[in-house]
């Protein structure tokens, strides 16, 4: 099979989800058998403990005449958005897609990506979740929120709901990896870099085995990465919270001296004091947690560490 001339790359990031892989991959393959054009699949193993690799030659006897398999396995777990940056690297089709490994993002939904794809003039065809029901209430909630505080700024739209899944030409992959952020959200990203997206909506499947690997703390990292990338609205904020306290901090001392001058109250008061000297000291602290993630986000970039770092690679077209 010519390297160069593959039509659709499909990139699974995989994080202790064997089991969820062995039972989605014969499906997919079954799907990427029936394509005309020539496919790979690419599994980036996010340092799993399951030991996916020993299972890659059970893989790779399975796989049909026109789909090659790399499995890229990563030397400790990076996250899901490294996985997926190290899929996009490395993904050679004119079309790439990204899907979970858990069997949560159907195949028809993709052959429903490619019908469009092929059919309409746009990029990206992007799958949007109609319903998160499988989540949690409190979890919706704040997701809500998130998209909510997300809306900054006219130029580009964080699309609510609308994940990883999605497909793409080659062209959108090259410029998402001239994005060089260490800390990558990966949502901000495809809004940033923009081209013409068309939205399908889809219902996800539920998870099929193990459990989901996002728990509410690193759902909140997340949501901090993106916020702090994408937005620089809570720094707006709290330079306006210190005026507007300085105004009521100065109309406050007006009224004592008018107070005392031309009523002639002595100056007692000593709660209003120290509640007040307590006010502004949380004030300030939390002012300083809000600039020190900024900080913190910067010195994350600023040490240009790698995304991700490499252990093996297998690949089904090195024996050919
Ligand atoms: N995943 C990953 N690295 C991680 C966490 C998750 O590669 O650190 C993979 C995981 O194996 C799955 C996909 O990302 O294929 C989505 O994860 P999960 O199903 O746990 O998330 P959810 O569907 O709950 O958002
Ligand atoms: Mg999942």
């Amino acid at each position: 099979m010519e390297k160069n001339r593959i039509g659709l790359s499909i990139i699974l990031p995989i994080y202790n989800d064997a089991a969820a892989v062995k039972r989605f991959l014969p499906e997919l393959f079954s799907f990427t058998g029936q394509q005309e054009q020539a496919c790979e699949v690419i599994l980036v193993d996010d340092g799993s403990k399951d030991h996916l690799s020993a299972t890659y030659n059970q893989f790779k006897e399975q796989l049909p005449q026109n789909t090659a398999l790399r499995l890229i396995q990563f030397s400790r777990n990076f996250g899901k958005e490294a996985a997926l940056t190290a899929g996009l690297a490395q993904a050679q089709g004119e079309l790439v897609t990204m899907m979970d490994a858990d069997g949560q993002h159907p195949i028809v939904v993709l052959k429903e990506m490619l019908d469009l794809m092929h059919t309409r003039d746009v990029d990206v065809v992007a799958a949007v979740q109609t319903s998160r029901e499988h989540e949690s209430l409190l979890i919706r909630t704040l997701k809500n929120g998130f998209y909510h505080f997300m809306q900054d700024t006219h130029r580009y739209e964080l699309t609510p709901n609308a994940g990883d899944f999605r497909l793409m030409k080659q062209r959108v992959v090259q410029a998402l990896l001239q994005l060089p952020e260490r800390q990558r959200f990966m949502k901000g990203l495809y809004a940033w870099v923009g081209f013409s997206t068309l939205y399908i909506p889809f219902q996800a499947s539920p998870r099929k085995t193990g459990k989901s690997k996002f728990n509410y703390f690193s759902l909140f990292e997340l949501a901090l990465v993106g916020i702090t990338s994408f937005s620089q609205r809570p720094l707006r904020w709290i330079s306006r919270m210190g005026l507007i306290l300085s105004l009521l901090a100065i109309i406050y001392g007006l009224y004592i001296v008018g107070d005392t001058l031309f009523f002639g109250k002595d100056l007692a008061g000593w709660p209003t004091l120290a509640a007040g000297i307590m006010f502004s000291a949380g004030i300030q602290l939390v002012c300083l947690g809000v600039i020190g993630e900024y900080i913190g986000r910067i010195y994350e970039e600023v040490k240009q560490r790698p995304l991700y770092l490499v252990d093996k690679v297998w690949d089904s077209r090195d024996q050919k």
